[in-house]
């Protein structure tokens, strides 16, 4: 986890909005168990987001992103019809392709 606050105003302490907090009987802290994720910075009031998040967001998004996106191109060196990803080469001849 990583909380920064969405002002960034450099505060470095936070408060869990919706985190169940237990106590035992003369109301110490025993454990807490955040039920929805929601933080705010307790230096400027903003919310905060938790960066350690972003991550495996932005890994899943790379996945939707790495779906098959193959070109046919005419390759301007060898002249054959060639399937190619963005930024590779030709299978045939090697020459760099720029698929539009
Ligand atoms: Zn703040
Ligand atoms: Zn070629």
């Amino acid at each position: 986890m990583l909380l920064v606050c969405s002002s960034r105003c450099g505060g470095g302490l936070f408060r869990a909005l919706f985190a169940e907090v237990d106590l035992d009987a003369g109301g110490a802290y025993q454990d807490h168990r955040v039920t929805q994720p929601g933080y705010v910075c307790l230096n400027c009031g903003a919310p905060a987001f938790d960066l350690g998040e972003v991550p495996s967001e932005m890994a899943a998004e790379d996945e939707a992103d790495a779906a098959p996106t193959t070109t046919d191109i005419l390759c301007p060196v060898c002249e054959s019809l060639v399937q190619v990803d963005a930024g590779m080469e030709c299978p045939n001849c090697g020459a760099p392709l720029e698929v539009a």
